[in-house]
């Protein structure tokens, strides 16, 4: 069972533990800017009681989880801006960053609109 908050006995302060509520799990409360050691620094006196009771160790094993987790979220999403194609990318002739319409667009408008000037079928 995920340790939920039962008690906050503290007067919430700063807007990260504003927004602390009972019922909330440990994730969500680093997912509101929260790390280990403030979450650590309120178990003491029983100022932040969780149920089941959490360790300081409980607490930086569940933070460690939490931050690989928003690692790999991040990883993935920058691999889907890639695998999309649009964005910064080299132009295929000139090798100048540009910012490209998508996968079907790899020369810059620089370079595109110098083949046209230079296209003379006669
Ligand atoms: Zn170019």
């Amino acid at each position: 069972m995920e340790p939920r908050i039962t008690k906050i006995g503290f007067k919430p302060i700063g807007r990260r533990w504003i927004a602390a509520r009972i019922g909330m799990t440990l994730p969500e409360l680093f997912s509101l800017g929260l790390r280990a050691k403030d979450v650590c620094a309120k178990l003491p006196h029983d100022w932040l009681v969780f149920d089941p009771k959490v360790s300081e160790t409980d607490v930086s094993a569940a933070y460690n989880g939490w931050r690989s987790t928003q690692r790999k979220v991040a990883a993935l999403a920058g691999h889907e801006r890639r695998r999309s194609g649009k964005g910064p990318r080299p132009c295929m002739c000139c090798k100048k960053t540009f910012k490209s319409e998508g996968s079907h667009n790899r020369i810059c408008r620089y370079c595109t609109g110098r083949a046209a000037a230079t296209y003379d079928p006669w």
